[in-house]
């Protein structure tokens, strides 16, 4: 789907099955910016290469001038055809210092932070050209830049971009959405990273990867929300942490969905929390 005049959005669904037989089915965006050459934020979980390589012929675009993929962060569902679509055109890479880790050596990210079907979503390892950190800037050409902000949070290396002059907000799993299960491993910063997000002027468009184009005053909205819904959780986890984590996720808004990993280890990030959020 084409978002604005030089981005698009490609939907990637993808499926998780828990240790309980349980499938749970998702999906993560995967976005090209064009210019004189492609850039790409996150490549969606392993074999996303062949849904790029089709979206990209079908809008005319060859496959070979994607030159750089830029990873919000380190997680198996954005990295996942990265590998392959470096091979394939010989892009460079670039993910912050803090995320550089877990995606030259997925073996590692894993050992760290289990999730279910880790081995089928990533496809493998991949080494890091250019190492980023806050404030850097990619110079686009036509007249686009793509400055890095750093977000974490949700994960050490997380990052947000922010593409210039169309205003649009890449913000990776930064932002929790309301109603899915919160990811993150870091309650404060993933405050911080909120609030610094808000605080950017003339946003136009927002582009997480977990939920559809938001635009206009929509996308400040999103953010608030993910606060008032971090500090939701904040407050769901200290009261019922002792009862049962199903306990938190009905308190939540979130009854019937069935504990997971990923899910366990925010609510024990809010346990680790000394300060006061609200
Ligand atoms: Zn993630």
């Amino acid at each position: 789907m084409q978002v604005t005049e030089h981005v698009h959005a490609i939907k990637i669904p993808f499926s998780l099955t828990t240790e309980s037989g349980i499938v749970v089915e998702r999906f993560v965006y995967s976005y090209i910016i064009c210019g004189k050459n492609v850039c790409l934020v996150d490549c969606g979980v392993a074999s996303s290469e062949d849904v790029i390589f089709d979206y990209m012929k079908k809008t005319g675009r060859d496959p070979q001038d994607i030159s750089l993929i830029v990873q919000t962060h380190s997680h198996a569902d954005h990295i996942g055809s990265t590998p392959a679509i470096k091979e394939l055109t010989g892009c460079e890479v670039a993910a912050h210092g803090d995320a550089v880790g877990w995606i030259e050596h997925p073996d590692i990210q894993l050992r760290e932070r289990p999730i279910p079907n880790f081995n089928t979503l990533t496809g493998g390892p991949v080494k890091v050209d250019r190492v980023l950190e806050d404030g850097d800037v990619f110079d686009l050409g036509e007249g686009m830049s793509l400055q890095v902000i750093h977000t974490p949070g949700h994960s050490k290396g997380s990052i947000s971009l922010l593409l210039s002059p169309d205003n649009v907000l890449f913000s990776g799993d930064a932002i929790p959405l309301v109603g899915d299960i919160p990811i993150y491993d870091d309650v404060t910063e993933v405050l911080s990273s909120l609030r610094k997000l808000r605080d950017i002027s003339d946003m136009k468009v927002l582009l997480s990867s977990w939920d559809d184009p938001i635009e206009g005053e929509g996308t400040y909205k999103a953010i608030d929300e993910g606060i008032e819904y971090v500090k939701k959780v904040h407050e769901a986890v200290q009261k019922f942490s002792s009862v049962s984590w199903e306990k938190v996720l009905e308190e939540i808004g979130l009854e019937g969905i069935p504990v997971n990993p990923l899910v366990v280890r925010t609510f024990e990030a809010h346990l680790k929390v000394n300060e006061d959020i609200s």
